[in-house]
């Protein structure tokens, strides 16, 4: 059996490279863009789209993952995925997993020791779940030297009680298992509401919406852009149609708010887009596609 090489990105000095926890099909799109799935989207540009969005019968797929940055200093993940052995009562599909994360994470030539920093997005379930493992019936850091560094607003927010409704069920339990030990460990930097720069080369913009605080993460470096999306999209067909909300979306008219914002920010520039959920590669451009935009993968 051959493993596969990971991609890997240059921006400017420093390299970015994808480890996929999981890819997830057979998501129906009705489901997935509640209130928005329109059939015709697809009807009428089956045959324009990127390949690799749908499965053979129409239906979404998606994955989850982190993307690795290493400068000439330092290590750094961009968001922990689901992670493994998580308690997950009302989240049945994402829980007690049993995947190879670390085993792909070494093949990108990362092992947990070494990780410097780890930049959350947002708190949610599939964002921060590798932020700690289970040993010994504790949930202990994965990343025992880094720094974990997130919005101030997604802790304080699903620290309490006001979280705890219908739309996150998803979430529920994931704070305590997967944030709150970092957190006591002494291990975490928050980000204020405005964002701001982070290391020389990150830039955290508030783009929330999809969460209460989440924020998108750009990189520059030697003249080079990249933009870490979060959830500002979920699947490209948001790109296409980018008033669409997913299931997720918490906040869903400041989601597509933003979700505008990012679309008309990047359209405009080389600026190559490394989204969470995205299938194929996960990563691409944004270009302008008469009134709206277009994705093609890189
Ligand atoms: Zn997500």
């Amino acid at each position: 059996m051959t493993t596969e090489i990971p991609k890997v990105y240059q921006v400017g000095d420093v390299t970015v490279t994808r480890v996929t926890e999981m890819m997830l099909g057979g998501i129906p799109p009705k489901v997935y863009f509640p209130g928005s799935w329109d059939r015709m989207f697809l009807e009428e540009n089956r045959d324009s789209l990127p390949s690799g969005l749908i499965d053979g019968n129409s239906q979404l797929i998606v994955s989850i993952g982190t993307w690795v940055v290493k400068t000439t200093n330092h290590t750094i993940l961009i968001d922990t995925a689901t992670g493994n052995d998580k308690n997950l009562p009302l989240n049945p599909d994402l829980a007690n997993l049993q995947l190879p994360y670390l085993k792909r994470l070494k093949e990108a030539g990362v092992t947990p020791e070494e990780v410097d920093y780890v930049l959350l997005t947002h708190l949610h379930v599939d964002h921060v779940g590798w932020n700690t493992k289970l040993v010994d019936g504790k949930w202990v850091p994965t990343f025992p030297n880094a720094k974990y560094v997130f919005p101030l607003a997604e802790q304080e927010y699903y620290s309490s009680e006001a979280s705890h409704n219908k739309a996150n069920e998803v979430n529920f339990n994931v704070y305590e298992e997967s944030v709150l030990p970092v957190v006591e460990a002494g291990l975490t930097q928050t980000i204020g509401p405005e964002g701001g720069h982070f290391l020389e080369i990150f830039k955290f913009i508030p783009t929330p919406g999809h969460s209460i605080g989440q924020m998108s993460i750009s990189l520059k470096s030697d003249g080079e852009e990249a933009l870490f999306g979060a959830d500002v999209m979920h699947h490209p067909f948001q790109v296409f149609n980018p008033d669409w909300n997913s299931m997720y979306c918490e906040f869903t008219d400041q989601a597509r708010i933003s979700r505008l914002r990012v679309l008309e920010y990047i359209a405009d520039r080389p600026v190559i887009y490394f989204s969470t959920h995205f299938p194929e590669s996960a990563a691409g451009y944004v270009t302008r596609n008469g009134d709206g935009y277009k994705w093609d993968f890189i």
